[in-house]
Formats: C-alpha cells, sequence, structure tokens
C-alpha cells in the first residue's frame, strides 16, 4: 500500500478500476485473416459495443477490432452517471449556439438516457441501475451567478430543473441545481450482454487487433498492424482518440484532460444523487454498492495531459475532499483516466469528412461519453443505415461555430498547421478551411 503521508489513508499499490475487477468478461480471438463485412467498427468502449448491436440489430454484418481487451478503455475507468446535466453547459450552449441547438444537444442526451433505460428494461439487464437526481453546487459567490444562469438556461430550453440552496452533502454551498430524473448503473454489467446480443447475431469481435490505417475509397480497407486487411462499405472509428484523421484535423480540434477516481469506505452514510461542484477543480460523487456496501466514487483532480502534479497529490486531494464530507475509512479503489474535448465543447460525430461520407466518427464526449457516446451511437447507426437523424447538423464533425474560446484554446495548444505551402495556427486554419 503506498502512504507517503501519515496523515493519508493508505493507497492501493495497483491502479484498477472497480469495473473492470467486479466483471469477468468473454475474451475474442485475434483477426488472422482478411475479412470482408459491411461495416467494420474500431474500438471497444461504449461507443463501438452500443453502435455494433444496433448495426447488427439492423441486418448489417459487422466486424468491431479492440487494440486491447473489450471495455478496458475510457468506459472501463469511468464514473457512469447516466445523466444530460454535463457540469454547466446550458447556458454556455445557448450563447454559442442559440437555443434550438442548445435544446438538440440536450434532446439527444435524453434519448440517450432513455435508450439505456429501454434497453435494461428489455434485455433484464442486472447492472446496478437506479434512477438518480443529478446535482450541479457553487460554494463560491462568482458560480453562484453562473448556477443562476445556468437554471435560466434550463427554464429557457423546458429542462426540468430546480434551483436550491443547499444539497444532501455535508458542505456548505450558496446554491445549487437539481437535474431531475437522471440515472447510474455499473457500466460494464450494461455492456456484457450488448456483447453477447453482437455475437448472438452474426458480429465478429476481434481482441489485440490494432487498427493502423484505412485506404480510402468506395470501399474503404482498415489495415492491422498485423497486415490483416478488413474490407467493408463503411468504417466506423470509435477509438476514443482517432487513430486516423483523414483531413478532418482531430489532434488539433481537440485536447486531453486527465481525471483521477478512487473508492472508498466511509464512516458517513453518503447521500443518493450525483453531484459534481460548478468550479475547479471538478469533484464528482455517486455511490456504488460493491458487496453490499455502499462507497463513494470520487473523481475530479483534471488537468491537461502531461501538465499534472505528482499523481498522488491527485489521489490525496481527492481523499481530502471525501474525508471532509464522508469521514473516510478506507480506500478500495484508485484509478485515473483520460477524455477529450472539442473546440466548442460539441462530440465530433458523424462522416470524418464531407469528402470522405463512408467514414465516421465519434469523438470528444468532454466525460460525459456514457450519454454522448450512445447518442453517438443511435447517430452513427442511422446515417449507414441512410436514415435521417435530427442531431446529424449539431454533431457534424465538418462544423465551425465561430466560438471566442476557440482562439483561447488554440492559443493554449500552441499548435500550428502546414497546409498549401503556409503554416496556420489552428484558429486560423479553421477559419480559412471552414468545410474540409
Ligand atoms: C474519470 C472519468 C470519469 C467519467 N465519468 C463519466 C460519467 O460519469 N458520465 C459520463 O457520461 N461520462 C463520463 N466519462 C466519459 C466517458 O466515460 C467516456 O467519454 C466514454 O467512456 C468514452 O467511450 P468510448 O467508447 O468513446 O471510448 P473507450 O471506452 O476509450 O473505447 C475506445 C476503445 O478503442 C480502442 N482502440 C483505440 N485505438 C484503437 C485502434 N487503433 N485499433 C483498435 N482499437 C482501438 C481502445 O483500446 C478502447 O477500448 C468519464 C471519463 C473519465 C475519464
Amino acid at each position: 500500500m503506498i502512504n507517503d503521508d501519515k496523515t493519508y489513508k493508505s493507497l492501493p499499490d495497483v491502479s484498477e478500476s472497480y469495473w473492470i475487477n467486479s466483471i469477468s468478461l468473454p475474451s475474442f480471438p485475434k483477426l488472422n485473416s482478411d475479412i470482408t463485412v459491411d461495416v467494420v467498427i474500431i474500438g471497444g468502449g461504449i461507443t463501438g459495443l452500443t453502435t455494433a448491436f444496433l448495426l447488427a440489430k439492423k441486418g448489417f454484418k459487422i466486424a468491431l477490432l479492440e487494440s486491447d481487451r473489450l471495455l478496458n478503455g475510457t468506459t472501463g475507468h469511468t464514473t457512469a452517471k447516466i445523466t444530460a446535466q454535463h457540469g454547466l453547459i446550458y447556458h454556455q450552449l445557448i450563447k454559442n449556439i442559440g437555443i434550438e441547438q442548445a435544446k438538440l444537444y440536450y434532446q439527444a442526451n435524453l434519448d440517450a438516457l432513455n435508450f439505456i433505460r429501454e434497453t435494461i428494461d428489455h434485455f433484464e439487464i442486472d447492472c446496478e441501475y437506479s434512477d438518480q437526481d443529478a446535482w450541479v453546487y457553487a460554494v463560491t459567490k462568482k458560480d453562484q451567478e453562473k448556477i443562476e444562469q445556468e437554471a435560466k438556461a434550463y427554464n429557457d430550453l423546458g429542462i426540468k430543473g430546480t434551483l436550491v440552496d443547499s444539497t444532501p452533502l455535508d458542505i456548505t454551498v450558496n446554491n445549487a441545481l437539481i437535474m431531475k430524473d437522471q440515472a447510474q448503473f455499473h457500466p460494464l454489467k450494461y455492456l456484457k450482454p450488448l456483447v453477447d446480443q453482437v455475437t448472438k447475431m452474426g458480429g465478429q469481435i476481434f481482441e489485440k487487433t490494432t487498427a493502423v490505417d484505412i485506404k480510402k475509397g468506395k470501399q474503404p480497407v482498415v489495415l492491422t498492424r498485423d497486415q490483416e486487411k478488413v474490407t467493408a462499405n463503411h468504417v466506423i472509428i470509435c477509438s476514443h482518440f482517432p487513430f486516423y484523421e483523414g483531413f478532418g484535423l482531430y489532434s488539433a480540434k481537440m485536447y486531453v484532460e486527465r481525471s483521477y477516481a478512487i473508492v472508498a469506505k466511509t464512516n458517513k452514510k453518503i447521500p443518493a444523487g450525483l453531484f459534481i461542484n460548478a468550479n475547479s477543480p471538478t469533484r464528482s460523487l455517486r455511490k456504488v454498492s460493491i458487496n453490499g456496501e455502499e462507497m463513494a466514487l470520487i473523481v475530479g483532480e483534471n488537468h491537461k495531459t502531461g501538465q499534472g502534479i505528482d499523481t498522488i497529490k491527485h489521489y490525496q486531494a481527492l481523499e481530502s475532499f471525501g474525508q471532509t464530507i464522508l469521514d473516510i475509512d478506507s480506500i478500495k479503489y484508485r484509478w485515473s483516466a483520460q477524455d477529450l474535448t472539442t473546440l466548442d465543447q460539441i462530440p465530433y460525430i458523424g462522416r470524418i469528412t464531407s469528402g470522405n461520407p463512408n467514414i465516421l466518427i465519434a469523438t470528444g464526449y468532454r466525460k460525459w461519453g456514457i450519454t454522448n457516446g450512445t447518442a453517438a451511437s443511435l447517430l452513427l447507426a442511422d446515417l449507414v443505415n441512410d436514415e435521417s437523424n435530427k442531431y446529424e447538423e449539431l454533431f457534424k464533425p465538418s462544423r465551425f461555430n465561430p466560438i471566442p474560446s476557440i482562439k483561447n484554446l488554440v492559443v493554449q495548444n500552441q499548435e500550428a498547421i502546414r497546409c498549401d505551402h503556409h503554416v496556420y495556427s489552428i484558429y486560423d486554419y479553421v477559419l480559412k478551411y471552414k468545410k474540409p
């Protein structure tokens, strides 16, 4: 056990996710020949697996390639809140993209929550699902105002929300905003039956199979590290960070943040609800039941990847928070993971570029990929099946929303792009080439 300061509890020696440790998943072979399918999906997280399930259900012959083991990526290291309350976002969305588009963002995430609920009901999935209210709270005057603005945004968008001046947590808050009827679950217990459904419907899954390139064309070909080829009518990239960018500039249009998690046994009772603070660094909290015992899952301390302090300090900061409000007895699990945020905070879901309609992508969920990833799967399945989907424009990867924060992000990223014999800042590039 690690304990570099005697005022802190011991941390587990090994970084290990409770979700992964509490389930046994089937294993799948490595791809060892060339194959041809209707759709090849890259990545076995919530996005890839839900997409595989939906497309197999629509009758497509699918193959899913996973470089490691299924569900060992971000989905295996999440907090697993299922909610359309994505911290504070709706006031900002209204400002950036207007009421109608902001409403669509909410509806897409609500549809995703309802899809998860219906899937659990339909297959009677035992995945520790429970309905919960989601709370975002302020502990400073400045954040109090932000929450008031967010409450007004809820009102403008028709979101059921309640502005209150206290929470069930043992913490003094200025105010808080509740989004009712949200949920939580064990993400891997939810997804395992979907894996079973995919294989039952004839879908092929390959693990330890890394996609390294795509040969574009009428029938694109995915090349694997071991030189196997998968030919398909559509390629869907659900690899979290896109392994292939085409001309979509995804690495320049997103930033990566690492977050930390601990699961702690506490001496105080943990209230029901999904909690998150409005300020930075993030403190996100929900309870989990482990062998019949309730424990606190505390997540946060996000920082841009590569810019963190000593890892132990991040875990200790989460522990201090838990200690103050719940009196921590011991820490059972610790882990960390990364997620991606786009320039305008809205995921990129759809055709990788308008010139490549049969290569699709889903990424940039801003740490809200349980609903955004499910919304992505619903949209991708419609696009492949040539069905219309009202969220296509909102999530279109080639969109350009000229918001002021883009410039800041670009300055932070300090990236430059070489194109047409010029070197552009990303901001100038995006302005110049709005429609790649
Ligand atoms: C700490 C933390 C807490 C979070 N909490 C929440 C929450 O409470 N609610 C919420 O909605 N969201 C939350 N999120 C976000 C959410 O968990 C993620 O956005 C979501 O799980 C991403 O799913 P995915 O399928 O896109 O990616 P992943 O789960 O990462 O899956 C991608 C898969 O692709 C594979 N892969 C990568 N490259 C290749 C390749 N070249 N070839 C083949 N396979 C490849 C990877 O091995 C991986 O298995 C959280 C994120 C973090 C980091």
